[in-house]
């Protein structure tokens, strides 16, 4: 294991944050259980006081068919296992185009699109160098109870990768905002969207220095320029009050704020 200076400022999707040490885990390493790790960072945000951080190195960033399965490394940036899936033509991962992260980050939220979920499709995961079953994970929308850090899945390969469908699912993120953000601010509550909710109490388009609540979509919490995690943080209080307030709901945060 080695540390390297992360620019969060750079490297998070809403580019919030500061230089910091991040110890990188290699293949061998033990896991350290006192740091919280971090994948692409596109569901963070992260403040000028974050825990002890800690990611997976490239070791953990591969995609290998095993014993008729597909065995793909923690570190797998998104992007390349859909180019796999599809020069491979394997289904199931169509969902995963313009769904920014690595595959760890989607384990961690259930990540998905509509009913597409990656808990969908998995099989196991590695944690501690056992294989889980999905079966035995507690998981639903937008979340999963590891219990640890995930160092690699399994999926089952079912061939006939659709590129109609990762046209429809893309054309979905035709009225998501393209400025720097974490996604979804907040997960939709039980047959309310979350973004009609912070609409109708006033706040699309409000800003807060640079921070603001998209014009285009209002559950994206996006940054203008040199947004700071105070801003954000001001915005997402906010968002809860006036929400619990107007409609009696606790909006949920999606995103993890460090
Ligand atoms: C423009 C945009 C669009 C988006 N659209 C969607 C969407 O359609 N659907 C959707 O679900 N999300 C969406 N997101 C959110 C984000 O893409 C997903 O949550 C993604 O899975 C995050 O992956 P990551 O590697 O960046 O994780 P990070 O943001 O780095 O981390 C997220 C969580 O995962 C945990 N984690 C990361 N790796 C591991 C691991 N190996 N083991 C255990 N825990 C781990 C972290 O501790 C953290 O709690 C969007 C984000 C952006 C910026």
């Amino acid at each position: 294991m080695f540390f390297k200076t992360i620019d969060f400022s750079k490297y998070s999707s809403i580019k919030v944050g500061q230089p910091t040490e991040v110890l990188m885990i290699e293949k061998g390493d033990a896991i350290p259980n006192n740091r919280y790790l971090i994948g692409g960072a596109n569901n963070l945000l992260i403040s000028p006081t974050p825990p002890p951080l800690m990611m997976l190195s490239k070791d953990f960033a591969y995609i290998d068919e095993k014993e008729g399965m597909l065995e793909i490394g923690a570190a797998m940036p998104t992007g390349r296992i859909v180019s796999y899936a599809k020069k491979h033509n394997i289904a199931g991962f169509e969902f995963c185009t313009k769904l920014p992260g690595t595959l760890g980050g989607m384990l961690a939220m259930n990540a998905g699109v509509k009913e597409y979920e990656i808990f969908n499709i998995l099989h196991s995961v590695q944690i501690d160098g056992k294989w889980i079953a999905k079966e035995t994970i507690e998981h639903g929308y937008r979340f999963a109870k590891l219990k640890g850090i995930a160092t690699a899945a399994r999926f089952e390969i079912y061939r006939g990768y659709s590129q109609e469908l990762n046209n429809t699912l893309q054309a979905l993120r035709a009225n998501q905002p393209h400025d720097p953000s974490a996604g979804s601010a907040f997960k939709n509550p039980k047959n309310y969207a979350a973004g009609r909710l912070i609409e109708a109490v006033g706040l699309k388009g409000f800003r807060k220095g640079d921070m603001q609540w998209s014009h285009i979509h209002a559950n994206f919490l996006i940054n203008v320029e040199s947004g700071t995690f105070e801003d954000a943080k001001y915005l997402i209080d906010l968002a809860k009050e006036k929400v619990l307030k107007e409609f009696g709901i606790a909006l949920q945060e999606e995103i993890k704020l460090l």
